[in-house]
């Protein structure tokens, strides 16, 4: 039979942990092939090709691999494959989503999953994770939609999700827009139709560093002032409510986003920051005055994976025009 052809590639995280020795803590151990010996229910559906390319925890992921990674998973779709699923940790799942999704420039679908539980534990969700990726993978409704990431039967668009609870089973959740999609019956059932995407180019640099700093109450001014000095090209602060910085914080800014890109994301968890509603110092509309860019619905860790790969390649300047795009984080 002529089955399509599914790649899959496993880097580490939970899904793939279990403890050496009973009563340890559980480390990466679970080879790729043995989490695809768990759903061989796949087998009549695709044939599917296994790597394992990595056994990290997520944490210690970075860009330089995501762009090993990325360009692995191109490789696949060149060779034939209509669908890449890659499992990772969970603790950065949707990092990795959004950075895979600002430069994957196919139609075939990438999708990432993961799981909660690790694979001995009872009640383990990573087969089940594993199963329903795989499933969106090869769905036909699935292409054009960029980098989607499936947890308990839910469908997330990468520029929305985020990880909202640490250890619950339902732990990812797109909160400013809800799953794009579910899978019920072993079905992938869509509920929103699929969006224009702007794909970025390769980075060329990718020494620089963008810093993230997240604004609280008196917080001293030391990190900022230093940023520069430091070497940071670009800066991403998570502001409080709608996008705000403290007096002291705001002052700091004017020097630094004269030199380099500054964004002022929210770090409410959900929403969006404001353009034009509030007027004291270190509000959103001074903030801009003074050169710094709102994220939108941008959350702040999203919205430095996007400065990162604009300024690696050499495209700071488009950063309103990706930041403007409602709701697409
Ligand atoms: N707790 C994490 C996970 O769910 C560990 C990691 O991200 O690697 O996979």
């Amino acid at each position: 039979m002529n089955l399509p052809k599914l790649a899959i590639a496993s880097l580490g995280g939970t899904v793939s942990m279990q403890a050496r020795t009973a009563g340890e803590g559980v480390v990466p151990t679970v080879s790729g092939a043995t989490l695809l010996a768990s759903i061989p229910e796949l087998r009549s559906h695709a044939h599917v090709t296994v790597e394992t390319l990595g056994m990290l925890p997520s944490a210690s992921l970075d860009f330089e691999y995501l762009l090993s990674v990325l360009c692995w998973a191109k490789y696949q779709i060149e060779q034939g494959a209509v669908g890449v699923v890659i499992t990772q940790g969970t603790d950065t799942l949707e990092e990795a989503a959004t950075f895979f999704d600002l430069l994957w420039d196919h139609d075939e679908p990438l999708v990432l999953t993961g799981a909660m539980r690790s694979a001995a534990q009872a009640g383990a969700d990573g087969p089940g994770n594993l199963l329903d990726a795989c499933r969106v993978g090869l769905a036909e409704k699935s292409r054009r939609r960029g980098v989607q990431v499936v947890m308990s039967g839910q469908i997330h668009l990468a520029q929305a999700v985020r990880k909202s609870d640490s250890m619950g089973l339902q732990a990812f959740s797109s909160p400013n827009m809800g799953p794009t999609g579910l899978l019920t019956e072993g079905a992938v059932r869509y509920l929103h139709p699929a969006r224009q995407r702007n794909v970025l180019p390769s980075p060329k640099h990718t020494t620089h560093k963008v810093a993230l700093l997240q604004a609280t109450l008196s917080a001293d001014t030391l990190l900022l002032e230093n940023i520069l000095a430091l070497g940071y090209e670009g800066l991403v602060i998570a502001g409080f409510g709608a996008g705000h910085l403290s007096e002291t914080w705001t002052e700091a800014i004017d020097a630094i986003a004269d030199k380099i890109p500054v964004i002022v994301a929210t770090r409410c968890g959900s929403g969006s920051t404001a353009r034009s509603t509030y007027g004291f110092k270190g509000g959103e509309i001074d903030l801009i005055q003074r050169g710094a860019s709102m994220a939108g619905f941008a959350c702040p860790r999203k919205a430095r994976i996007l400065l990162w790969l604009l300024i690696g390649c050499q495209r700071q300047d488009d950063l309103a025009r990706y930041l403007k795009e409602d709701i697409r984080f």
